[in-house]
Order: structure tokens, then C-alpha cells, then sequence
């Protein structure tokens, strides 16, 4: 049986999060700081995966800063 599925990609995922002093670039709302895990998965099964902290923004997403 050949396996036909070669689908990689990657998930993002916020463990846990506060608030920080700051504001947002794009929307000036609220700032966050959170842990952030990202999954490298394969035909949907995570087989890597590395967590990092972020500071980003609650209302929009957007990641402002990020620790490695
Ligand atoms: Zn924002």
C-alpha cells in the first residue's frame, strides 16, 4: 500500500496568556503576553512541535514580539 498523503503543515496553538502594559501596532488594543506551542504535524499527526513565548495581541492576532 503506497501512502499518498504528503501533507505537512503547521498549527499554532496559545497555552496560556496575560495581559501587558502596551498596546497593539495595528489596532492600539490590548496586549498580551502568552506561550505559544507551535505542532509541525504530518498527514494531521504532530510529530515536532516547540513552544516559545509572544507578546500578541488579543483582539487581532497579530504576534508583536516574540522570545525564542
Ligand atoms: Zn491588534
Amino acid at each position: 500500500m503506497v501512502c499518498m498523503c504528503f501533507m505537512v503543515d503547521q498549527r499554532r496553538k496559545m497555552r496560556g496568556r496575560k495581559p501587558v502594559a502596551g498596546s497593539c501596532s495595528r489596532c492600539s488594543r490590548g496586549a498580551s503576553v502568552a506561550d505559544m506551542r507551535t505542532y509541525t504535524r504530518f498527514c494531521y499527526v504532530p510529530f515536532y512541535w516547540k513552544s516559545w513565548k509572544a507578546i500578541i495581541c488579543t483582539f487581532c492576532g497579530a504576534v508583536l514580539k516574540s522570545y525564542k
